[in-house]
């Protein structure tokens, strides 16, 4: 968002609000942005001191002569989102922005003190959808921590652990939320991956551990073995599970994984407790009960950072 469109012409005055009184001068290539007086300060805070009685800019406001308000510090891309959502412009507003875009104008909002203005606009935007990239997921994040939606919050953390599978410490860096957020992030996803190390773990338990005097056929330690074969094929392994994959893909191996293949020359002794487990309904109801079970951080346990039971938390966990 720092960079701006460069067939903006620098004369040229975007029309937010027609007839209004007041042309926000944005940016270092001064884009114009004619907006309402009346209306900014009914949103913000801020701009209500700036054109109150006790400022320059708050005299000799004309609708017939628009008074040119110089803002060279701020990001000409932003203030237009900001505007037009302050002035209802539903058309001229973007119904998707990328994560980092979505940051920007909540910093913004967040400092011209308008965070309630641009709440209902935000919902759109704070959706996770498919994005991959964890420095945007980490921005929208922040962006829900900025307007204080817990939804929102807790749907992108769920996707982060989901989605990313090499540290969260580039984006602990850019200090977008308190750092026991990527504490906590860290420890919910490695507990899902144990989870999922237990649901592999359970599928060779079936098999049972010991052949026994009855049985002729080494039934446990062939199956075991067949089954050790196949996760070893599948790359999952709990290090390779830990480096190579993330937490959907594991899952989606898991879901896809056949049954283990027995050698054909092999053949079962009659004794009567030889009988095939159905790995795949009994890990497709334990995989279907974690992903139920599985949610996003709560901000509001994060905002208070106690364990205080008299905390009521907006989300269920
Ligand atoms: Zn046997
Ligand atoms: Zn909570």
């Amino acid at each position: 968002m720092a960079t701006e469109d460069a067939d903006q012409s620098s004369t040229a005055v975007v029309e937010i609000a027609r007839n209004g009184n007041v042309i926000l001068v944005v940016g270092p290539r001064e884009r114009r942005l004619q907006v309402c007086s009346t209306v900014l300060k009914n949103a913000s805070k801020y701009f209500n001191a700036m054109f109150g009685p006790h400022f320059s800019e708050g005299q000799d406001l004309r609708v017939a002569r628009p008074k040119e308000v110089p803002m060279p510090e701020d990001d000409a891309n932003v203030l237009e989102i900001l505007c037009n959502i302050i002035h209802h412009r539903n058309d001229a507003v973007p119904e998707t922005l990328s994560g980092t875009e979505v940051f920007d104008v909540a910093v913004a909002a967040d400092k011209f003190d308008c965070v309630v203005a641009i709440k209902h606009a935000s919902t759109l935007w704070l959706n996770p959808r498919e994005i991959q990239d964890v420095i945007e997921l980490g921005h929208l994040m922040a962006t829900a921590y900025i307007l204080d939606n817990a939804q929102a919050f807790s749907e992108i953390t769920l996707a982060m652990m989901l989605r990313h599978k090499e540290s969260y410490l580039p984006l602990a860096d850019e200090e977008l939320v308190p750092w026991r957020t990527f504490y906590l992030l860290e420890e919910r996803r490695n507990h899902m991956r144990a989870e999922l190390q237990q649901i592999l773990l359970d599928g060779k338990i079936q098999f049972g551990t010991d052949d026994g005097p009855e049985c002729s056929c080494s039934w446990s330690s062939r199956h075991s073995s067949a089954y050790m074969d196949l996760l070893q094929r599948e790359g999952l392994e709990p290090l390779k599970m830990l480096s190579n994959m993330t937490v959907t893909e594991v899952l989606e191996k898991m879901e896809r994984m056949n049954d283990p293949t027995i050698p054909r020359e092999w053949k079962p002794c009659n004794y009567r407790w030889h009988r095939n487990p159905d790995l795949r309904i009994m890990r497709k109801s334990k995989l279907d009960i974690f992903k139920k079970g599985n949610h996003g951080l709560c901000i509001d346990c994060i905002r208070s950072s106690t364990t205080d039971e008299k905390q009521t938390c907006r989300i269920k966990h």
